[in-house]
């Protein structure tokens, strides 16, 4: 474990935004930890409550080199990054005491197998000769480095995270996880493993995994199941959220990452105290039309009393 020093003078770039928008700040917690913060839905949801005044945000990093790049990216201050890898079974930062809230975004990270470029560059001349598309992505291979594959990360990680919310005594646990769950056949379970099924795949069967430890936890949660992440831009699209995979019968099923950060700072706030699971993607609107905030979207939402059902 490295904990980078802190240095006092320096704190987090400090306006009067909220991250919170329009909500009752009494409400709101005023210590919380996003893991992942340099992953790229992390960051979003870490750079929007550091910007917050009376937000405490302590963003958690794997290597010193991702705390850097953060750093350099969001102008924030020293004391708001915690180098610790999340499976580390090391002591618990002392800078993560008193944390009202937990944010997850990590996640095991496919890679492009360089096989598979190879074989696909290769291909690009005999392609070109017989007419077909040079270069086909379909013909890519992905895997998970070695010792980061989804068990790992996307379940022990997960677990030792929850483990240490709890220690910690933190109230509220929100969780960025997928939708597919529910489909063990799923493309996306396919990823690390051979054609004989050996391997290390399966990821959206180990965040499900993870996802029913946080929901027998005691813990209050928000568990967020976005469809296909895009970088787009936030608060554009109407927000669609529904349980049980029900979304993946849309022909559209993404969401930017930024609608997506834009639902876990609501989570903190509206859903804080509930135990909550859910789907997600957006639906394009005509030019113009105003669109309901990620805080309205999941307000209502959580009027309904829907939330994931664990047993399907
Ligand atoms: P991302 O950019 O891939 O970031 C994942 C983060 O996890 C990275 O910052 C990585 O750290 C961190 N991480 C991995 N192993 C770690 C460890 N052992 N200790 C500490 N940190 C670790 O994430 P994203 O693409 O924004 O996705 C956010 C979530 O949405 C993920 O759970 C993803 O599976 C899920 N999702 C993705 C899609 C999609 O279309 N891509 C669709 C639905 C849901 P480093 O920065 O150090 O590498």
């Amino acid at each position: 474990m490295l904990i980078l020093k802190l240095s006092l003078c320096m704190v987090g770039v400090a306006t009067n935004a909220n991250a919170f928008g329009d909500m009752k700040m009494s409400f709101s917690p005023s210590k919380v930890i996003v893991t992942g913060a340099a992953g790229r839905t992390g960051k979003l949801v870490f750079s929007a409550l550091t910007k917050d005044p009376k937000v405490e945000t302590l963003g958690i990093l794997r290597t010193e080199k991702s705390a850097i790049k953060l750093r350099k990216e969001t102008k924030c201050g020293l004391d708001n990054l915690v180098v610790w890898d999340i499976t580390s079974t090391g002591d618990i930062p002392k800078q993560m005491e008193g944390s009202e809230a937990m944010v997850i975004c990590t996640s095991a990270v496919p890679v492009i197998s360089k096989t598979s470029m190879v074989t696909s560059m290769l291909k690009i001349p005999l392609n070109l000769i017989s007419g077909k598309k040079a270069f086909n992505f379909r013909d890519l291979k992905f895997k998970y480095k070695p010792g980061q594959y989804p068990e790992k990360v996307d379940y022990e990680g997960q677990v030792a995270q929850i483990d240490l919310a709890k220690k910690l005594g933190v109230e509220h646990v929100v969780i960025v996880s997928s939708m597919g769950g529910t489909d063990p056949s799923n493309f996306l379970n396919t990823i690390g493993k051979s054609e004989d099924g050996s391997g290390n795949g399966d990821i959206l069967l180990w965040k499900r995994k993870a996802e029913k430890y946080l929901v027998e936890s005691g813990l209050s949660y928000t568990i967020i199941h976005p469809g296909g992440l895009t970088d787009g831009p936030g608060d554009v699209n109407e927000l669609v959220l529904d349980v049980d995979d029900e979304l993946l019968k849309n022909e559209k099923r993404s969401i930017s990452r930024a609608d997506v950060a834009n639902l876990c700072i609501a989570a903190l706030t509206e859903g804080r105290g509930k135990k909550v699971s859910f789907d997600c993607i957006t639906r394009e609107t005509a030019e113009g039309t105003k669109v309901q905030s990620a805080k309205e979207a999941l307000s209502s939402f959580l009027s309904t009393g829907k939330t994931t059902n664990y047993d399907l």
